[in-house]
């Protein structure tokens, strides 16, 4: 099931970040062998009650002059509008109401986004409540006062978000058919892959209506089953600074692949693997998603028998932290292989929803361990007792031992392997929780 998405908008020096590292605490997943994605803070999961959002910062850089501070703001707040579902605005009880922020709260208005307006800084709400009604100027609703420095009102503010929050994403009626993110670089070819479905004889369009978000989310029936594509690619903004125009297309890659059931990570066969490949490609695994590498422009390259074994090599040596990803060589342009991808997608959203009983699951476990004996750490030896599925997107196992710190990460290696072997799961990453029975 996809995660609301909240976007935190705000002026230079009002408390985005504070705001953010409060609410994200240590609860941000780091992926060590993940490069790049999760050094910086720009996303982040945030569980309130029995809700959990993707939380994203969508301040980058800090402008150096005034007057392109309100442009840039506006540049965060469009990227909210398209992308998040429930927006916290967030103004600075000391700095008081500007007119940028004015500016801001009539743009959030007019796109009928659900909107929740903070003010921060509000570290003694005797002496600063005065301030705070000024903000209903603003006219999105009541200023909600909070201290991000102090956690102060964290808990009144998550209320009103996740009161925003959509029903149910997967009782919309479309829940049920497979949504397909595609990622990549710019020029690998994802929006002719996209134009290419649409052209197909075989391929029914029809264009999904409704909120800005799903504006870029194309129907696609192929061999009588829909598949629904969400594309990236019509997304790219002209920016001046390269570190927002990253950020920008970060967040872009978080929120489509979040609401995506499989991602094709597209890369271009005539260029090659590259660092940036596994960037983008690091977003999908660390959400947990099913993924397809779909090599792209096979058609415009020169081969001979080793071609495709050389590429696999290289793809597996980059993006060595996926080694489940499916790899397919297609034509955007050509069409080829385009029946295989969607085999591929099929297998895939099969895998990420497979269980495996307990029962069978427990004797792969106990051959294993009879093959290779569970690690010891200063005479004591780890004891498995048993591993059970507890959930599928991804499929999620927990292993019961008897001291959590005898777990050593090479192990559940080794158990990974043994359960691809024995059950595959190609495609879809594998999570395993180690727990201690008391
Ligand atoms: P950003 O530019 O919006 O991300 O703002 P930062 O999170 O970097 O915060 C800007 C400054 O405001 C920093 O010096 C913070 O310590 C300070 N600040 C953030 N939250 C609070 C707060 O709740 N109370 C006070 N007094 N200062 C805060
Ligand atoms: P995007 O930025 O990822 O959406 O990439 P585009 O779809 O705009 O494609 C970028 C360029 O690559 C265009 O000039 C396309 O014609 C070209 N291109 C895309 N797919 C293929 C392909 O399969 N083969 C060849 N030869 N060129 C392609």
């Amino acid at each position: 099931m996809s995660k609301p998405v909240v976007a935190i908008v705000g002026r230079p020096n009002v408390g985005k970040s504070t705001l953010f590292n409060a609410l994200a605490g240590e609860k941000i997943s780091i992926v060590k062998d993940t490069p790049g994605v999760t050094r910086d803070r720009i996303y982040a999961d945030v569980t309130w009650l029995d809700k959990t959002f993707t939380m994203i910062d969508t301040g980058g850089i800090e402008p150096d002059s005034s007057d392109i501070i309100l442009s840039q703001m506006r540049e965060q707040a469009q990227i909210a509008i398209d992308t998040a579902d429930v927006i916290i605005f967030i103004t600075d009880v000391h700095q008081g109401l500007v007119d940028a922020d004015a500016k801001v709260a009539d743009m959030l208005r007019r796109s009928g986004k659900p909107v929740v307006l903070v003010v921060n800084k509000v570290d003694s709400v005797q002496k600063f409540m005065m301030d705070v009604y000024e903000f209903y100027n603003l006219g999105i609703g009541e200023p909600i006062p909070i201290s991000a420095a102090n956690r102060m009102g964290l808990g009144d503010m998550l209320d009103e978000v996740i009161k925003d929050f959509p029903e149910d994403a997967d009782t919309e009626q479309d829940g049920d058919i497979p949504k397909i993110a595609i990622v990549g670089k710019p020029n690998v070819g994802k929006s002719s892959l996209v134009n290419k479905l649409l052209g197909e004889d075989r391929v029914i369009v029809s264009d999904i209506a409704g909120t800005t978000r799903d504006a870029v989310d194309t129907r696609v029936k192929w061999q009588g089953k829909d598949y629904i594509f969400i594309d990236t690619a019509g997304l790219r903004r002209k920016g001046k600074v390269k570190e927002e125009i990253e950020r920008y297309s970060v967040i872009r890659t978080v929120t489509a692949v979040e609401r995506a059931d499989v991602v094709i990570v597209m890369i271009d066969a005539s260029e090659g693997v590259t660092e940036q490949d596994a960037k983008i490609a690091g977003i999908a695994h660390e959400r947990g998603k099913g993924v397809i590498i779909a090599v792209n422009k096979w058609d415009a390259i020169e081969k001979n028998d080793k071609t495709i074994y050389k590429h696999t090599n290289r793809i597996r040596e980059v993006l060595a932290y996926m080694p489940y990803a499916e790899l397919v060589f297609i034509s955007a342009k050509t069409g080829l292989r385009i029946s295989r991808m969607f085999e591929t997608i099929d297998a895939v959203i099969e895998n990420q929803t497979l269980r495996i009983q307990t029962g069978v699951l427990n004797e792969i476990l106990s051959e294993a361990v009879a093959m290779q004996q569970p690690p010891s750490d200063k005479g004591k030896r780890l004891k498995i007792y048993y591993m059970t599925q507890v959930a599928v997107k991804p499929p999620t196992f927990v292993i019961f031992v008897n001291d959590k710190e005898l777990m050593h990460f090479s192990y559940t290696r080794y158990l990974e392997n043994k359960i691809r072997d024995a059950f595959g799961f190609a495609g879809t990453s594998l999570k395993f929780i180690v727990r201690e029975r008391g």
